[in-house]
């Protein structure tokens, strides 16, 4: 997806949406839901020239429902059902090894997913089931908030606003319609393509109000939140895994050895008397180089991330442009500044989320779950595949 923003010749126009969005907004019968991506309140204020601390994602809410949004949800809700079921599903795999191959490969960046299917096919099977949180919320929205709504999930459009081009292929992946057999995500916005929206809709964004997400599909952590950065999904994975194996908390910070920029990056930790070697890598090249290795027996892990953007997705495709300069550094710090003053830090502690799984879905990985929030990575051949 990202060649495309860096076509040299500027041959590929970039996909717009728009449009459609705009008709689902002047719809009466739809009830327009968006949800923003954690590193989307990194940057939508950059083309701006909206500080960075101005440019918060209260003020993008206010932004949005000034555009006729109904509600406005945060994608770090089901960031952290995505760790729930992530975290989980790497917690059985550690408990019942017979038949796993390791490492488990987080599945949430579908640049990596679709790069892993086309380049490294023999990893397919390692790839987490769990959705993207994009996807997962898309499910949750026309499935648990439909009924908490009490309208027809039909009525539903679901948009998200994401730093990444690669959800816009993503979104269009036919099995991803589990909750009422639409798509479970109708649209994904760039951050680019809100920027327009937001000047097309002449909204003056150094005087907007800040306004808090709407629920409970609003309510997050910090272990949400740090899903935009490189490591933090492995962090977020571990803050959990580690409770779901020993029944206490760990400190927030018990994991930090694998934040930073470095393209690839190791950690081992000791959870309850097991040693869990992970990895994370961003950026395409770190990944091959990762995988290359992995296939030649050089390295050994349990548990890997991998981000396609360099950085993660505060270095996403989806993002501002601004020539010849690299803020994932800078962006992501944003991030890691949030997740440390959050009053709840571990997915776990969500809230929203215990109650999604008390009135709902029952717990991670049961039949509903299992149904609604993970898919069969083979289910869908990549188009040149097809
Ligand atoms: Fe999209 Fe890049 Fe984030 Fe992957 S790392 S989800 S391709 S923005």
């Amino acid at each position: 997806g990202q060649c495309i923003t860096h076509c040299p010749t500027g041959a590929l126009r970039e996909r717009d949406d728009t449009d459609r969005v705009f008709d689902a907004l002047a719809d009466p019968e739809k009830i327009v839901v968006v949800q923003v991506a954690p590193a989307v309140r990194t940057a939508w204020g950059e083309p701006f020239g909206l500080p960075r601390e101005k440019a918060t994602a209260q003020r993008l809410v206010t932004a949005l429902k000034g555009m006729g949004f109904d509600y406005v949800f945060d994608t770090d809700f089901s960031a952290d059902l995505t760790i729930m079921e992530e975290g989980s599903e790497l917690v059985e795999h550690l408990k019942h090894p017979e038949g796993v191959k390791f490492p488990m490969f987080t599945s949430c960046c579908p640049g990596w997913v679709r790069y892993c299917k086309a380049r490294h096919p023999r990893f397919t099977d390692q790839l987490s089931t769990s959705k993207s949180p994009g996807q997962m919320f898309g499910a949750i929205a026309k499935s648990y908030y439909a009924e908490l709504l009490g309208v027809d999930p039909h009525r539903i459009f679901c948009v998200e606003i994401m730093p990444c081009l690669a959800k816009k292929a993503e979104v269009d992946i036919p099995v991803l319609n589990d909750a009422c057999g639409d798509p479970d995500v109708d649209v994904s916005l760039t951050v680019r393509e809100v920027d327009r929206m937001i000047r097309a809709e002449h909204i003056d964004v150094f005087s907007l109000a800040e306004t808090d997400f709407d629920q409970p599909l609003g309510t997050a952590t910090g272990a949400g939140v740090i899903f935009g950065a490189t490591g933090g999904v492995m962090e977020a994975a571990l803050r959990s895994a580690y409770y779901l194996v020993t029944g206490e908390n760990c400190d927030a910070d018990a994991f930090k050895d694998v934040r930073g920029l470095d393209g690839w990056k190791e950690a081992s930790f000791d959870i309850a008397g097991t040693t869990l070697r992970v990895a994370v890598a961003s950026g395409l090249g770190n990944a091959n180089r990762l995988l290359n290795a992995l296939e030649a027996g050089e390295v050994s892990y349990d548990f890997v991330e991998i981000m396609a953007c360099p950085g993660g997705c505060s270095g996403g495709g989806g993002l501002p442009i601004h020539d010849g300069e690299e803020l994932a550094g800078v962006r992501g710090d944003v991030l890691w500044g949030l997740d440390r003053v959050a009053k709840l830090r571990r997915s776990h502690e969500n809230p929203a989320i215990q109650a999604v799984y008390r009135d709902y879905l029952g717990a991670p990985l049961s039949e509903r779950a299992e149904e609604l929030l993970h898919t069969n990575q083979h289910a869908w051949k990549m188009p040149r595949e097809a």
